[in-house]
């Protein structure tokens, strides 16, 4: 008999949702942003919900669903759940949708629930949860299901999750506040101090993807920025080296090793040489910032990598879950 039942996998980021649908790949990928109007309506979503930011009256504002990794606004959390779900599935829904979503590891009971019920106000006839790092490493090809010690680190937007994973479990586990948005708020708070320029948010994102290291490199490009005069408050056009990238981001990238250290300290030793043999594997948005590998290759003395397209695994590997429930029963938290 044929299913109707329909599939989905949501990876709902800090900074995007991705969503998989069985059978077509992933159709959603886009900011998890919510623009909401001052008497609290929802405006836009997505793409469009960003793009108001900033350039709107003041009375619109961006919402994330999603702050730190935890449900920030379970409205939005919601609303952008069904918006997709009714867009990808539409009257399908009548034979059932069934979901699984990726949640960040110290998720607690009541935030799992939140997420449950908002998937389920959503038109999900069954909604599954898996941690973010199980979901990712499963995205990166990661055979987690082995008795044997696999370390994963999501640098994502708002947080880096840290994990080592044996028998379909995470075994040891450290997360910090630290990702993507911070690195972009350390740029423009360095610029700033150092050159008596205000730039914005996306002005410093682009420095960080166009220019931006962990380490120093040999090639130091530079570009061009344009931003306003701190004391005259005029506009100013300025090179900036990608070395001066580097040196602003360098507490930030200290949190990520000290989280990624702690985790290697509470490894235990059987599973600490499996990792020596594999490798660490990197994924997440952030992971893409240029030396990367090197700088976690450096300081642990074990060898990091970049997982095949970081920004997909999580999705990816929550789309796996969902289509294979029994293999990974042991990594998914029982839904609805
Ligand atoms: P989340 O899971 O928290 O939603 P993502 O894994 O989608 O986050 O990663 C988003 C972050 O990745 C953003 O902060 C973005 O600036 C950053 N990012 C994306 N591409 C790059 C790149 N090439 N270099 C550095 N950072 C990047
Ligand atoms: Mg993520």
């Amino acid at each position: 008999m044929i299913s109707f039942t329909q599939r989905l996998g949501i990876d709902l980021g800090t900074c995007n949702i991705r969503i998989f649908q069985q059978r077509k790949g992933i159709v959603i990928n886009e900011p998890a942003t919510v623009a909401v109007s001052a008497d609290n309506r929802i405006l836009a979503m997505g793409e469009d919900a960003k793009n108001m930011l900033g350039k709107t009256p003041e009375a619109i504002s961006a919402i994330y669903p999603l702050r730190d990794g935890v449900i920030a606004s379970f409205r939005a959390t919601e609303a952008m759940l069904r918006h997709y779900i009714i867009k990808l599935c539409g009257a399908f829904r009548l034979f059932g949708v069934e979901v699984m979503i990726s949640v960040p590891v110290g998720i607690t009971s009541t935030e799992r629930r939140a997420v449950i019920d908002a998937a389920t106000h959503a038109g999900a006839r069954r909604v599954y949860l898996i941690k973010e790092p199980i979901a990712a490493a499963l995205g990166a090809e990661v055979p987690i299901a082995n008795p044997s010690g696999s370390m994963i680190i999501d640098i994502g937007g708002g947080t880096t999750e840290v994990a080592v994973i044996s028998l379909g479990d995470i075994v040891a586990f450290s997360s910090a506040r630290v990702g993507g948005n911070r690195f972009d708020q350390a740029i423009v708070n360095y610029i700033r101090k150092k050159h008596n320029l205000i730039i914005g948010q996306q002005t410093a994102e682009d420095l960080k993807i166009k220019i931006g290291a962990a380490m120093p490199t040999e090639a130091n490009p530079t570009m061009e920025i344009s931003g306003s005069n701190a004391i005259t408050g005029l506009p100013e056009v300025m090179d900036i080296v990608a070395y001066e990238i580097v040196e602003a981001l360098r507490e930030e990238l200290k949190e990520v090793i000290v989280t990624v250290k702690t985790v290697l300290q509470k490894t235990p030793p059987e599973l600490a040489s499996d990792i020596i043999d594999k490798g660490i594997v990197l994924t997440g948005g952030s992971s893409l910032l240029r030396e990367f590998d090197k700088l976690l290759t450096k300081v642990t003395g074990v060898p990091c990598y970049r997982a095949e397209d970081p920004l997909l695994c999580t999705v990816r590997g929550a789309a796996l879950a969902v289509d294979h429930l029994d293999e990974y029963k042991r990594a998914v938290i029982a839904g609805k």
